[in-house]
């Protein structure tokens, strides 16, 4: 597929704009052609009218036919074959290995949605039939279900630039609620963008489905993205990537007229707790995993483990020594993008000045373009406790060990910490016992906590809860990955006396879908 730096006003394809920039390849500085038009109002304006036009009828397209274009979806990122895969390779530094898992997790995620489409129950419904002949009052025949919200505006991520970019987990929600999207490519890796909304419409000219139900802008600067979410005609936001931008974002969206939605999952530093019994069990273990996962991809994934608390001198001082050890033997690793490996340096900077901080181990650093060093700081639990900016998520391969001077001590750091996507315990069956108020605790931070595993490597599916209470998202009742994911682009409504034919087929009185309802109180086919 040539690249032509446009932008997707549904099928048309537009370049009005003065403002154009380029990819680099963050591991030697290239710079990559074509220049990218960065999208002017006139052209956001247009795209968001095509999805505002399409969406009444694309919100009404069955669960089956909304299935088969995320299917098609799939297909055509397939198809678009290693080109794809070169093309992302080069605009993000990131191996070929890594890509080409992405791009698999991207189209079983779309195969997943599509599966529940198919099944059709997700729409929640609801159902009380009448009973006229109740005294003081009768009771009305209510019924209610889920339907899309409109068309949505999605940010995608630099660090997933297949899986939670362009057709990513925001995307393919959005689609298989019946919303209508307009994404804002990542300045990144436009290619990649470009190379995947070109596939996606492939999908929906295959299906003859209406203009409008995609579109993607381009943009380096603020500008394109504040316009989007600024826009009368988008009614909900989904972003991934930095606190300032998506708090940024969420504030534009609440001062609009009409405000809506933002589910922005930003940044967070998921702690591992590592108790007492485990660690003189199986210490070394778990410090070599700990290492591994604080430095997998750069340490460039929003499950990275930023924050570890252990207890006490003794064992837990060799264990931290053991992470540090484990850390130096590991290189520095290209970063996605300069800023992003700029904004790491300055993290690890800024760390290093606060108050009780010490750098405990430092990796090898290898001189290379926007290299990440990897990194192990300690600080003492006093410390951590008084001071909020040990808690800022600093994107990269580093950690912060925190030590706690015993259980209560340990509990204390929790209580204190902000919202985070995960936490995790490592115990053994008598720790866990022991610690059970930690997990009561964290129970209240986090969106996911794991016992005796790492937070890095988010598996797709129905259960999954990705996300958590502010700061880590702005709303703490969203997950961006898994089939829940669809419902923060739905709404209920409720339907009261009507007539059966008038009904949604998910709600007529013979369930024509066979779906799961709450039929007067009770779950049924
Ligand atoms: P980002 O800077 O937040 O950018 C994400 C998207 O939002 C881009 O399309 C960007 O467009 C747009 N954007 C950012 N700030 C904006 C603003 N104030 N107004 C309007 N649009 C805005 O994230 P990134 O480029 O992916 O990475 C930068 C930093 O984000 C990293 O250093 C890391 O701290 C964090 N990050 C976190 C996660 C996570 O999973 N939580 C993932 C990736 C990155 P423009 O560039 O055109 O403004």
């Amino acid at each position: 597929m040539e690249l032509n730096g446009q932008n997707f006003l549904g099928r048309d394809r537009s370049r009005q704009g003065e403002k154009q920039f380029q990819a680099t390849n963050p591991s030697n500085g290239e710079k990559l052609l074509p220049f990218y038009f960065e999208a002017t109002q006139d052209e956001i304006d247009k795209a968001v009218q095509k999805a505002a036009v399409a969406f009444p009828r694309y919100r009404k397209l069955n669960g089956e036919t909304r299935a088969l274009l995320l299917l098609q979806i799939g297909e055509e990122i397939m198809k678009l074959g290693e080109p794809l895969i070169a093309r992302c390779c080069r605009e993000t530094g990131l191996p070929d290995a890594r890509i080409t898992g992405e791009r698999g997790r991207t189209v079983n995620q779309l195969g997943l949605f599509a599966g529940m489409l198919k099944e059709g129950s997700w729409v929640d419904a609801r159902i009380d039939t009448a009973d006229p002949g109740r005294k003081p009052a009768p009771k009305p025949d209510i019924r209610s279900m889920h339907i899309a919200l409109g068309p949505v505006g999605i940010f995608g991520a630099s660090n997933f630039p297949i899986a939670f970019s362009v057709a990513g987990g925001d995307t393919a929600s959005a689609l298989a609620a019946g919303c209508t999207v307009v994404v804002k490519a990542h300045p990144a890796h436009p290619g990649t963008c470009e190379m995947v909304a070109g596939a996606i419409h492939k999908a929906i000219e295959r299906m003859k489905l209406p203009d409008g139900i995609f579109s993607m802008v381009q943009g380096a600067s603020a500008e394109v993205g504040i316009s989007l979410v600024r826009h009368p005609g988008i009614k909900a936001i989904g972003f991934t990537g930095s606190s300032a931008g998506g708090k940024a974002l969420f504030d534009v969206a609440a001062s609009r007229p009409e405000p809506i939605p933002v589910f922005a999952e930003m940044g967070s530093v998921n702690p591992v707790f590592i108790l007492p019994g485990i660690m003189a069990e199986k210490g070394a273990e778990i410090a070599e995993g700990l290492a591994a996962s604080v430095t997998l991809g750069s340490g460039q994934f929003c499950t990275n483990p930023g924050l570890f608390i252990t207890e006490g001198t003794g064992e837990g001082d060799r264990f931290r020594q053991d992470v540090g050890e484990k850390i130096k033997k590991i290189n520095a690793g290209i970063m996605l993008t300069s800023g992003i490996s700029k904004a790491c340096e300055q993290g690890i900077l800024t760390l290093e000045k606060q108050r009780g901080v010490k750098i405990l181990a430092k990796g090898a650093e290898s001189g290379g373009f926007n290299a990440g060093t990897p990194y192990v700081l300690l600080v003492s639990s006093e410390n951590f406790i008084t001071n909020d900016l040990l808690e800022k998520e600093v994107f990269g391969p580093s950690t912060l060990a925190v030590t706690a001077a015993g259980k209560d001590d340990l509990v204390r750091i929790a209580e204190k910490m902000q919202g985070n996507l995960t936490a995790t315990i490592y115990g053994n069956d008598q720790d866990l016992e022991n610690y059970a108020e930690l997990i009561s605790v964290l129970e209240n931070k986090v969106g996911r906590l794991i016992i005796n595993g790492f937070p890095t490597g988010v598996e797709v599916c129905h259960s999954m809860v990705h996300g958590g209470p502010f700061p880590t998202t702005t709303d703490a009742r969203s997950t961006s990955v898994g089939t829940a994911a669809i419902y923060r682009f739905a709404r209920r409504v409720c339907y009261q006396n009507f007539p059966d034919r008038m009904l949604p087929d998910e709600l007529k009185e013979k369930n024509p879908l066979g779906i799961w309802r709450l039929y007067n109180g009770e779950w049924k086919k």
